[in-house]
């Protein structure tokens, strides 16, 4: 079969779609009592465990308090029978390694009794670690080969549920994953460490505010998921999306998103039916989806949760993935969770949506109603603001990979420029801070800078600004940078580390400044947010964020402005980085240091699998067809001739002209990819500096081509039939 007629047929293939998949029904299914049906929780353990059991676990998952490994016999057996009534035959210890991807590794119940039978077996021991063959996922050299030991421990923040097959059922507990040095191997280890350190800081600051109960500070995490939905014959009708995920070819078509008519509009019914099957899904999981809407490019979708603690939130992102993945295809659709599958068509992010909180305080970016919260709300904001200045490069690289590089440092939402957007309100306050003394404002008379006596603020305290990466929404801060395909867990590690440095700071300084009396507390805070606001404000920018004045203005303040991943990963072990990250207990220096090279590896390995398959689909697709149309027209041209027709043969010679350009183009581009470089470092370079603009010589060549050679010719499905066709 010719390469046009495969695209034919993915075409044909779209335009008879039949619904295959049952339809769900929302009365005999209520969501209510469908939800967290699939989840181990608090309930399920409270109904199943000995109470003193349950009273211990509890003050573990909600105080954070030391596992006591003595209960782990009597909670998996109570595990064991709740999911073998739910018709799991296996348990798997599910992990997320450096990859970013999750990773399960499946064990059966059942183990033979001797006498020729098999029981079900479960301990507390296997509920608590596990030893998966470890030696292929990626270590940075933390764990050589002879020494692959690697394990997986329980996690008994994030409840165990269970994951339906059509063909059974199996018990997923989650767990951390490090080697036998106890080195974190892992995204979660650092998640729960990070936690960790903002408790603490954050109960020195609520201490001095004369808090004194001792509830856990949580960080808190909503993640909103962009993704696209195509029709999967597209999908297997081409290899870049196949194997790279995103399209290394394909002219734009002749319409876009210019008309605005997608954001928010009517949802295809197909795709709705998707959604929704998402959805009930996700609910049996536990996972509190809540928003979903069509997205700004055609074809792109979003579905947002209501927030949870960082580290629950972080495993249900996994699972929201999985599942938008493993649903579509039951509907004959793709999901394709690329930051940027179709070149000139708006990408797909992750807005983090991230706070702290705890039980008793609620949440500690609320600025509340009454000025002495508004005191406190504003010292942990000026930290927020202090951490976000300190460390814009950290939180860049944090987001840095191939994919995303498509959407920060291109000329798309957000900038690779990390700044933070308070809206005007905050910023006034800040303002008067800054410039201390008594001011007024409007129609309150006196508003003395005591920070106690501020106007209470409203909850919404300003606009929205749609193109900052790090923008404070009226009681948390979205951190937009982040890239749809990827794993929450880094930019979270992130910023807790980072805030709860920040949090020590500022503890450290009022705690001296008090001198423990907390009738100095005003003076002190006000002395403090103004020391903040002086020397952090500069990250402060309530602008345009993809104007040109704003990048050079960023500039002039200092802002750093890392366009590509190679620039932008080195912030990971910075010394300050590696500085803060070990006092905090959150990453060694030799933990960083592997990440590093993880991640810069990944990012060579993306480049030349793309470089690749660019040649190869430059050869084997697209300079056949544009050959047999060349000598389409240049049989065409000689017939006319020699009937004695001058015949004007402008299009023959730019057919010519472009298929020579696409033998060169693609030439040069082989010949890049045979390269030993010195190291990764320059190895990197040199796919980022050299390799990817030899890509888009080819892909430029083929794109003008694709609008000129003959359709039935043309062997990819194109941008129009898959972003429309539905
Ligand atoms: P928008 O698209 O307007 O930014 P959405 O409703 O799509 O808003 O998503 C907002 C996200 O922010 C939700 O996931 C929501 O749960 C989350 N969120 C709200 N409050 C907090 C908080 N305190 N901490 C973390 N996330 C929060
Ligand atoms: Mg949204």
């Amino acid at each position: 079969m010719s390469g046009s007629a495969t695209r034919l047929q993915a075409i044909a293939a779209v335009t008879n779609y039949k619904p295959i998949s049952k339809p769900l029904n929302f009365i005999e299914n209520k969501p209510g009592e469908l939800f967290g049906t699939n989840v181990f929780g608090i309930s399920e353990m409270q109904k199943r465990l000995p109470k003193p059991t349950f009273k211990s676990l509890k003050r573990t998952i909600e105080s954070g308090q030391k596992l006591d490994p003595s209960l782990a016999d009597v909670v998996a057996a109570a595990m064991r029978d709740w999911a073998i009534e739910k018709g799991a035959t296996h348990y798997a210890h599910v992990f997320f390694p450096l990859t970013g991807l999750t990773a399960e590794k499946h064990d059966s119940f059942l183990v033979p009794d001797g006498a020729g039978g098999a029981m079900v077996e479960f301990t507390g021991k296997q509920l608590i670690q596990g030893e998966p063959d470890a030696s292929s996922f990626p270590s940075g050299g933390i764990r050589a080969t002879f020494e692959a030991r690697g394990y997986t421990a329980w996690d008994v923040t994030s409840p165990a549920y269970i994951l339906e097959n059509p063909n059974g059922t199996t018990l997923c507990i989650p767990t951390a994953f490090f080697s036998w040095t106890g080195e974190a191997l892992d995204k979660k280890t650092p998640v729960l460490r990070s936690i960790q350190a903002l408790n603490i800081q954050a109960q020195r600051v609520l201490k001095l505010f004369g808090h004194t109960d001792r509830a856990m500070v949580f960080s808190t995490a909503g993640p909103e998921q962009e993704y696209f939905l195509i029709d999967r014959n597209f999908y297997f009708a081409r290899p870049d999306l196949l194997n790279a995920g995103r399209t290394l070819f394909g002219a734009r078509p002749p319409k876009g998103q210019e008309f605005e008519d997608q954001y928010f509009g009517v949802i295809p019914e197909r795709v709705l039916a998707c959604m929704l099957e998402v959805e009930h899904e996700l609910f049996k999981l536990g996972v509190p989806v809540k928003t979903r809407h069509n997205e700004v490019a055609p074809a792109q979708y979003e579905i947002a949760p209501i927030f949870e603690t960082a580290n629950v939130a972080t495993d249900h992102q996994q699972l929201t993935m999985i599942t938008l993945k493993r649903v579509a295809e039951k509907y004959g659709l793709t999901c394709l969770l690329h930051e940027k599958p179709f070149a000139g068509v708006n990408g797909s992010g992750k807005h983090l949506n991230w706070s702290l909180g705890s039980a008793t305080q609620g949440n500690l970016l609320d600025p509340g109603d009454t000025p002495h919260a508004n005191m406190q709300f504003l010292v942990f904001c000026a930290a927020v603001i202090r951490a976000v200045h300190k460390h814009a490069g950290l939180l860049r690289a944090v987001v840095a990979y191939a994919a995303n590089d498509h959407r920060l440092g291109a000329n798309e939402a957000p900038p690779a420029i990390i700044s933070v957007f308070l809206g005007d309100q905050l910023t006034q306050v800040f303002e008067q801070i800054r410039n201390g003394g008594a001011k007024s404002s409007k129609g309150s008379g006196i508003l003395h800078v005591g920070v106690n006596v501020l106007p209470a603020i409203p909850k919404d305290a300003g606009d929205r600004n749609r193109t900052s990466p790090f923008a404070f929404t009226g009681n948390r801060f979205e951190f937009r940078a982040v890239g749809s395909s990827q794993t929450i867990a880094g930019p979270l590690v992130a910023l807790n580390t980072i805030v709860a440095d920040s949090l020590d700071y500022v503890a450290t300084e009022l705690e001296k400044a008090t001198g423990g009396d907390p009738k100095n507390l005003n003076s002190a805070v006000e002395t403090l947010l103004k020391k903040i606001i002086t020397d952090h404000g500069t990250i402060i920018f309530n602008g345009d964020n993809y104007s040109e004045e704003w990048h050079k203005e960023a500039t002039t303040r200092g802002l750093p402005n890392f366009r590509t991943t190679v620039d932008a990963l080195p912030a990971i072990i910075d010394p300050e980085v590696e500085a803060i990250f070990e006092k905090h207990n959150v990453l060694s220096k030799r933990e960083l240091q592997s990440r590093y090279e993880i991640y810069l590896e990944q990012y060579c390995k993306v480049i030349h699998l793309e470089a690749n398959l660019t040649v190869k689909m430059g050869k084997a697709y697209i300079f056949p067809a544009a050959i047999r149309y060349q000598s389409e027209l240049a049989t065409t041209c000689a017939n006319l001739k020699a009937v004695g027709y001058t015949f004007d043969t402008d299009t023959l010679d730019l057919m010519t002209a472009l298929v020579k350009e696409l033998q060169d183009s693609l030439a040069a581009l082989e010949q890049l990819l045979d390269h030993k470089a010195k190291d990764l470092k320059a190895e990197s370079e040199h796919a980022c500096k050299t390799i990817l603009p030899a890509m888009n010589k080819v892909r430029t060549v083929a794109d003008r081509l694709e609008g000129m050679v003959a359709d039935d010719l043309w062997p990819l499905p194109t941008y129009q039939e898959m972003l429309f066709i539905k």
